[in-house]
């Protein structure tokens, strides 16, 4: 996010994030050595979420596939033998659940978006972004290319992750200040494992600290207008908030639906 909300936040959130991460550091909640920074080593130290999370409703959990079931075989003597499988293999994935992205922080997320739907979660530099959900990491940007003057479209996240959720859904948070070591691509990840640290990289360079938040579907890399937010993650964020979360994959089917065919960004490109 850009713009209006900086000259009433700027300031105070300046001075917070020096002391909040003062604070953090002392309570041992911002480890710096467990995150790399831009030309920086660093070694990894996953955090584990905090208990505000909370499990999704019984629709969502998957049903157990295989059952060993005895099977009665007869042999070319005529005799009939019982013979069952030795160690069935039986695929019981837990519920999903689904957590805050913002953990260690008071967080708020603002109820609109300039442009196109997303939340702009206004916390303090330096919070834990973790994975609302058990899922994959999609894409990993550590650089941030972004300058002021040129404003470049695909450069305003700054540091960002995406990961695509065993619910099929791709949840993207950018604007950060680090990422998480050892997060790459393809790499499994559990709801609430840390993913990075809020920041101001990108766009919001000279706005308040914010997780720019954005919900769609899975796309190939690099289609940034869609990752950034097709979907309002409001009502998703709000139930996570109020300890009874629903799950977005519906609304996101509906919407890829509605979008028809992808030729490129649409709306502030
Ligand atoms: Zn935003």
């Amino acid at each position: 996010m850009r713009g209006r909300s900086a000259g009433i936040f700027g300031a105070a959130v300046v001075g917070v994030t020096a002391v909040g991460l003062g604070v953090l550091s002392a309570l041992g909640v911002l480890d710096r050595a467990a995150v790399e920074r831009p030309g920086a080593q660093a070694t990894v130290t996953p955090v584990p979420a905090s208990p505000s999370t909370v499990s999704s409703s019984p629709a969502a959990v998957p049903v157990p596939t295989a059952s060993p079931t005895p099977r009665t075989t007869a042999t070319p003597t005529g005799r009939t033998t019982a013979t069952t499988r030795a160690t069935p293999k039986i695929s019981v994935r837990p519920p999903l659940r689904y957590v805050f992205p913002v953990q260690g922080c008071p967080a708020s997320a603002s109820q609109a978006h300039h442009d196109y739907p997303a939340a702009d979660i206004f916390t303090r530099v330096g919070c834990r972004f973790v994975a609302p959900v058990d899922g994959r990491v999609d894409e990993v940007i550590r650089v941030d290319r972004w300058s002021p003057k040129t404003n470049v479209a695909a450069d305003r996240g700054g540091l960002a992750v995406s990961i695509v959720g065993r619910d099929g859904v791709r949840y993207y948070g950018s604007h950060l200040s680090a990422i998480t070591a050892g997060i790459r691509p393809g790499l499994a990840v559990r709801a609430g494992q840390p993913l990075g640290l809020t920041g101001r990289t990108g766009s919001a360079r000279s706005t308040p600290a914010h997780l720019h938040f954005g919900i769609s579907w899975p796309t190939p890399a690099g289609r940034w207008w869609i990752r950034r937010g097709i979907v309002p993650p409001q009502r998703f964020l709000a139930g996570l908030k109020t300890g009874n979360p629903s799950s977005p994959a519906a609304m996101v089917e509906r919407a890829k639906t509605a979008y028809g065919v992808d030729r490129g960004c649409r709306a502030y490109c």
